[in-house]
C-alpha cells in the first residue's frame, strides 16, 4: 500500500534518501529534515495511511507505537524524557499526509502549550 505521490512512502521504500534511525518490516524511523529539538525523529508505517484516524489496523498501530520506545533508546532520551506528537489535519498543521509520529527530546520543553514542542 504505497502512494506514488507520497514523500514518506518514497522514504520508506528507500527511493528518497533519509537518515534512518530504525526500521523493521512494519515501520521506518528517520531524522526530521528540519529538527525542532536536538532529538527529532519521525516514525512512519511502511503502508500509507493519511493520518492517525485513517483506519490503521490495530496490529500496525501497535507496531508504530512500539517503535517509539526503540527510537527513544537509540536516541538516548528514554531516561531524560521525550514528547510524542502526531499532527492530524489542517488545524494541527499536518504538512505531510502520511501518518507519522514525531519523537522530540534532548532538551527541556515548555509545558504551557501541548501542541508546541518548543524548548
Ligand atoms: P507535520 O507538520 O506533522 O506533517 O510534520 C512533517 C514533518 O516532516 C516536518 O517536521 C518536516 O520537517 C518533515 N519532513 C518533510 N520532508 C521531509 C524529508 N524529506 N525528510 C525528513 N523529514 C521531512
Amino acid at each position: 500500500m504505497q502512494r506514488d505521490d507520497c514523500i514518506f512512502c518514497k522514504i520508506a521504500a528507500g527511493e528518497i534518501p533519509s537518515t534512518k534511525v530504525y526500521e523493521d518490516d512494519a515501520v521506518v524511523a528517520f531524522e526530521d529534515l528540519s529538527p525542532m529539538m536536538p532529538v527529532h525523529t519521525l516514525i512512519v508505517p511502511r503502508n500509507h495511511y493519511d493520518n492517525i484516524a485513517d483506519g490503521i489496523p490495530v496490529e500496525e498501530m501497535g507496531r508504530l507505537f512500539e517503535a517509539v520506545g526503540k527510537v527513544a533508546d537509540l536516541k538516548g532520551v528514554r531516561e531524560s524524557g521525550f514528547r510524542v506528537v502526531v499532527n492530524t489535519g489542517d488545524d494541527a498543521c499536518q504538512s505531510v499526509h502520511h501518518v507519522h509520529v514525531h519523537v522530540l527530546g534532548g532538551a527541556q520543553m515548555n509545558d504551557g502549550d501541548p501542541s508546541l514542542p518548543q524548548a
